[in-house]
């Protein structure tokens, strides 16, 4: 089948590489309908994530129809249709119990080296590097999905792929953001960050009822966007964050801020950025976390900083001080996918929310390793890539 593989730092190739089987009585294989590229597979390519290796299969956005199911998969049969989450888990272990998905404690088969790492492992990934169990990815003509009795989202044919891909990864990741930000109706709730996270975390923030919104970066077609949605907009290259966030909150700042940015901020040549970057370039530092720090800054003491950014390693100049004294609660984690799906299911089929708005560009799955490119560039507008599969050839070997 034809599959895109991480080769090395932006380099993405469109391969022929093996059809995936069942492996374990609990898997699936789906042939893929859609698959999407997301920010997070932005740090893959820019070779930020450590413990890659060539040819890995990458992505982590995927659905389709199921096409084989293993002998003790009783939840999904051939034909089904699913969005496959990009948390892979049990649903049996303490973790998942409590809807801790992305904590779940059996789907990391590169357990003992992760726990080595961060403490304790976290579950199973899609397609993101050796911590999170080196498990193929998505963006493929076809995925084997494992633990599939549990890791799947079984989606309504009434519905469009493009309406219901999201539910995979950028949907509930925006609004577990949103969710953990605790809104009560007299809250300004600031993003950071309007790339496809930041556009679903400003609608799930304008649909928990926030007083008003906020959204910051730099590109006009992304703050056009989330205008579009009712958010207020700051072009953080143009005006000054803080300034306007003060002008907008009275002086007291925003309660609740959210980062959907990550790893790899922008920032004007302020010096901390300049020493982050050169650290990141050196392997000193994995991170920048830029807005991080802005957010610690602009927020209201007793306010709640939402993190669905993702983070690698260390960072440095984390004013821990300033958190502390004004007593912020910090939240962030992977998005524990499917224990938001019941609720952003019915939210699009009753048409509260159509994720479909984020689409930019959709391309044949060959296209890909061109629109990794386009998309890290924000090139041609760029702010969510859809690609499909052709299936070319229609059996599997
Ligand atoms: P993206 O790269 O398209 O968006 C990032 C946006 O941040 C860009 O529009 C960029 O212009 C903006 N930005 C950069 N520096 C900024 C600054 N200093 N201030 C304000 N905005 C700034 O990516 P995305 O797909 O929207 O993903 C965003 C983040 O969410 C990534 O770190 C991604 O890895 C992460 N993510 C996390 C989860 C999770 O489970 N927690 C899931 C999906 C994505
Ligand atoms: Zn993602
Ligand atoms: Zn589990």
């Amino acid at each position: 089948m034809k599959a895109l593989v991480w080769h090395g730092p932006q380099d993405i190739r469109c391969d022929t590489v093996p059809d995936p089987q069942i492996e374990d009585g609990r898997d699936a294989i789906i042939k893929v309908t859609s698959c999407a590229i997301c920010g997070s597979d932005l740090h893959l390519f820019h070779n930020f994530i450590p413990f890659m290796k060539p040819g890995d299969i990458v992505g982590h956005e995927t659905m389709g129809e199921v096409v084989e199911v293993g002998g003790d998969n009783k939840n999904l049969k051939v034909g089904d249709r699913i969005v496959v989450p990009f948390t892979i888990f049990c649903g049996e272990c303490e973790q998942c119990v409590r809807g801790n998905y992305s904590a779940c404690e059996r789907t990391n088969r590169n357990r003992a080296f992760a726990d080595k790492l961060l403490g304790h492992a976290g579950s199973g990934a899609f397609g993101y590097s050796a911590l999170t169990g080196a498990y193929p990815g998505g963006q493929a003509e076809y995925l084997r999905v494992p633990f599939a009795d549990r890791t799947h989202i079984k989606v309504p044919d009434s519905l469009s792929d493009e309406q219901l891909l999201f539910l995979s990864d950028i949907l509930p990741t925006g609004w577990q953001a949103a969710v953990q930000c605790d809104i009560e109706p007299t809250d300004t709730v600031a993003v950071w960050g309007c790339g496809p996270v930041g556009q679903m975390a400003i609608r799930s923030a304008i649909l928990l009822g926030a007083e008003q919104v906020v959204a910051i970066d730099r590109f006009p077609e992304r703050l056009s966007m989330a205008a579009a949605a009712g958010a207020l907009t700051i072009n953080y290259a143009e005006e000054k964050v803080i300034e306007r966030l003060n002008e907008l909150t009275g002086g007291k700042g925003p309660e609740k801020c959210i980062d959907a940015v990550g790893m790899e901020a922008h920032s004007g040549m302020l010096p901390a950025h300049l020493i982050d970057r050169a650290k990141q370039a050196l392997m000193l530092e994995t991170d920048r976390p830029h807005a991080l720090r802005e957010m610690i800054y602009a927020c209201k003491p007793g306010g709640v900083l939402s993190v669905p950014g993702v983070y690698g390693g260390v960072s440095d100049m984390i004013p821990l001080g300033m958190l502390m004294n004004k007593g912020l609660t910090v939240r962030t984690g992977q998005t524990n996918v499917c224990r938001w799906t019941d609720d952003l299911l019915r939210m699009i089929e009753e048409g509260l929310i159509d994720p479909s708005f984020v689409i930019t560009h959709t391309r044949p799955l060959e296209a890909g390793p061109e629109m990794y490119r386009t998309f890290q560039r924000k090139q041609d507008s760029c702010i969510k890539v859809v690609l499909k599969p052709e299936h070319m050839s229609q059996t599997r070997h």
